[in-house]
């Protein structure tokens, strides 16, 4: 049996945000899949803000079972941040992410690992189906990787998540790697070794409700993009480029227009109007996503920790 003390071969992330109604049973699952597993392993919840009693719940697991510990983060920092977080306090040889509203159902785990002890530093699991999920996000989702795989040069798989394996060689890397707009399924991917994928059909939520709103998703995508892509700054630069060929043209139009035809030309309110709205709205658009990337240099340069940790079980093992 493995010890409580010794490095263990799996450590289980779950990232933990208003999960009260899931905590008891999914701790009850990965207890069950993991103990028949052969393997030593721990489990790391990270309590991400919650304020529902799933910090109260995690310490009861924590106190009533020596494989399971908690990080409790002073707020809410988001998804990605609380993932990295449990990367950061984990002690397995590897590491599997996944989310605590049984999505992604626990059993998936002794397949991951199976493949993982084959020579691979990540396995993925990569959705098949989606259910309980709206048409909205399941539409926007899809979309959205196909334009990442589009705009990015690196490799990142189609219709997958976070729910993966991954070997402790990738987890060092990804310690060393700064940025605080962090987008992991990027970065694994960025960090190559040897990658593979094993399919699923992804469950609906055990009980309340996502916390990624359109909004958090919009952000999410936005880090994403902007971190593994220069992509829009080039839009907007062949933006520029094509207006300043449009206008070239129109001012070569008027000026034989008035020399050679002596047309005054005075009408014309509808198309200085248009010229100057589409320039404007152009323009605009041009500093925003400037502003986007502008930010996030920002947050990179104050360099704040990325998160803090307010509480966590057995603080003097750890240190
Ligand atoms: N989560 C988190 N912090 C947040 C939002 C979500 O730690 O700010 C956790 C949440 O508890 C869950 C996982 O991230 O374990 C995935 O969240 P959710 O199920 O809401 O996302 P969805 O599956 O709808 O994409
Ligand atoms: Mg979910």
């Amino acid at each position: 049996m493995p010890t409580v003390n010794s490095v263990p071969d799996i450590s289980v992330i779950v990232p933990i945000h208003n999960e009260e109604g899931n905590i008891p049973i999914l701790h009850e699952r990965l207890t069950q899949v993991l103990s028949g597993m052969e393997v030593s392993y721990e489990i790391v919840f990270v309590n991400d803000g919650s304020r529902d009693r799933s910090l109260v719940l995690l310490r009861d697991c924590a106190a009533s079972d020596p494989y399971t510990h908690y990080l409790d983060l002073s707020r809410n920092f988001g998804h990605q941040i609380a993932v990295t977080a449990g990367l950061d306090h984990c002690r397995g040889q590897s590491a599997v992410i996944i989310d605590a509203d049984l999505q992604d159902p626990p059993e998936l785990i002794i397949d991951l690992y199976q493949r993982h002890q084959e020579g691979f530093e990540v396995v993925y699991a990569r959705r098949r189906t989606r259910k309980g999920e709206s048409w909205l996000k399941k539409a926007t989702a899809r979309r959205f990787y196909r334009l990442m795989s589009r705009l990015t040069h690196i490799d990142i798989p189609l219709d997958t998540g976070d729910f993966r394996i991954i070997d402790r060689k990738v987890i060092d890397v990804l310690k060393a790697m700064p940025e605080q707009n962090k987008f992991l399924r990027g970065q694994i991917s960025w960090t190559g070794f040897r990658q593979t994928a094993i399919e699923y059909d992804r469950d609906e939520r055990h009980a309340g409700k996502t916390s990624y709103t359109y909004r958090k998703m919009v952000r999410f995508a936005l880090d994403g993009i902007t971190s593994f892509s220069e992509a829009p700054l080039r839009f907007v630069t062949f933006l520029g480029f094509t207006c300043s060929g449009i206008a070239f043209l129109l001012a070569l139009y008027a000026l034989v227009s008035y020399f050679f035809f002596q047309e005054e030309y005075v009408r014309g309110w509808a198309s200085t109007m248009l010229t100057v709205l589409f320039m404007g709205g152009i323009q605009l658009i041009g500093i925003g996503i400037i502003g986007e990337y502008l930010a996030r240099i920002g947050a990179n340069v104050r360099n704040r920790p990325l998160y803090v940790v307010a509480e966590q079980s057995d603080q003097e093992e750890q240190a």
